[in-house]
């Protein structure tokens, strides 16, 4: 996949991280969604594709302590010192650079409608697609919109 990583970094008090990729262009991704979108075996069920971390165990003020990359992975150290790994083409499909969050808003959405709301009042399986939502970060609801 064309995402080589060319840059990685943390901002705004490490509750942001930048992503430069290889094509020039670049990705930010806040903290709180990278920790709640571990991957690991003990926050991640892959098999049920599902993630074990409960909402309220997430600290939404989190910050990345340490963050090392290669052109293939993200590696993050968490303050409690829980390590997560990200990759690059997950990473990338998961861009949060506005082109990419229009790009969803006009596949998931209807123009002008924000289907979240609606959604959650309806299932409370999409208890996490509000909260983040309260967070504006609209995007991150995609997985639950799907599901
Ligand atoms: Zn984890």
């Amino acid at each position: 996949m064309h995402c080589a990583i060319q840059k990685a970094e943390a901002l705004d008090g490490a509750h942001l991280m930048r992503i430069l990729w290889q094509d020039g262009a670049e990705s930010v991704y806040p903290a709180v969604w990278l920790r709640d979108n571990c991957q690991c075996p003990d926050c991640y069920l892959d098999s049920a594709k599902a993630r074990k971390l409960l909402i309220e165990a997430l600290d939404v003020n989190i910050g990345i302590k340490g963050l090392t990359f290669d052109r293939k992975k993200v590696h993050i150290t968490w303050p409690n010192d829980h390590y997560s790994e990200y990759e690059a083409g997950w990473l990338k499909k998961r861009c949060f650079s506005q082109q990419a969050r229009e790009k969803l808003q006009r596949e998931l959405f209807l123009p002008g409608y924000d289907v979240v709301p609606f959604l959650f009042k309806h299932s409370p399986v999409l208890s996490r697609a509000s909260f983040l939502h309260s967070l504006n970060l609209n995007i991150l609801t995609t997985d639950n919109v799907l599901l």
